[in-house]
């Protein structure tokens, strides 16, 4: 699965702060996998409010990740042979993927699966804790942000997240995020950080190109 041998690069920050995006692009320029960490929260969360779980109990949606066979590489996304890379992208399983992104068991269950699939290298991996806790020993670690109203405005404008939304204003889309971030960043369990040896860029106002073309200088002068 891997194009090995390359590196682990590790893209973390902030929904909307342009992961995406870069960790798409520059696996495409390397050639490298691209990896969507939150689609496997995403995908655990869509599966367990598929069978009812109350999403509260640990040892339910722990079970529902357990049993889940979740294929998450290269933009496509599927659970148990089930494409749901549309369906994952709703403001419901934003908010659901968040919840049970607070559980620890079901965290130490995906982050098995995610050291397994960057084992070898040749991946862009994005989410908020590879840096800190999936892959401390990568190889280049980028960590992005952008302010707060940018964010939601280019998260309102994505058509990826589209689905079950009637024409949100922006400012509900501001608050739901900014619910989604405090959650991210104040939980117990491996939080929202920058690592102490990432590269942190701030996208707010930069041209895509500009910051794809920066990640790709740290991968160069490795
Ligand atoms: O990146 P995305 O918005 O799709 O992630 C959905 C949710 O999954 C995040 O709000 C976060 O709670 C969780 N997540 C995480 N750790 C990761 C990736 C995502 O906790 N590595």
């Amino acid at each position: 699965m891997s194009r090995g041998p390359g590196f682990i690069i590790a893209i973390d920050g902030p929904s909307g702060a342009g992961k995406g995006t870069i960790a798409r692009a520059v696996a495409h320029r390397l050639d490298y996998h691209h990896v969507d960490t939150g689609a496997m929260y995403r995908a655990v969360a869509w599966k367990a409010l598929r069978e009812g779980i109350d999403l509260s109990d640990e040892e339910a949606t722990a079970d529902v990740a357990r049993r889940a066979r979740i294929h998450v590489i290269d933009g496509a996304v599927s659970v148990d042979g089930e494409d749901i890379a549309r369906a994952i992208r709703t403001p419901e399983i934003d908010a659901a993927a968040a919840a049970v992104a607070r559980l620890p068991k079901v965290r130490s269950i995906l982050i098995v699966q995610q050291r397994e699939i960057g084992r070898d290298g040749g991946v862009v991996m994005e989410g908020r804790d590879i840096g800190t806790v999936v892959f401390p020993n990568a190889d280049v670690k980028v960590y992005l942000d952008a302010a707060p109203g940018e964010r939601a405005r280019r998260r309102a404008n994505d058509p990826a997240h589209a689905a079950g939304r009637t024409g949100a204003a922006v400012e509900d889309v501001a608050t739901a995020l900014e619910a989604r971030d405090r959650s991210d960043r104040t939980r117990s369990t491996a939080p929202l950080m920058r690592a102490a040896d990432a590269i942190e860029i701030d996208t707010t106002g930069v041209p895509v190109e500009e910051v794809i073309e920066r990640v790709l200088a740290l991968v160069n002068r490795k």
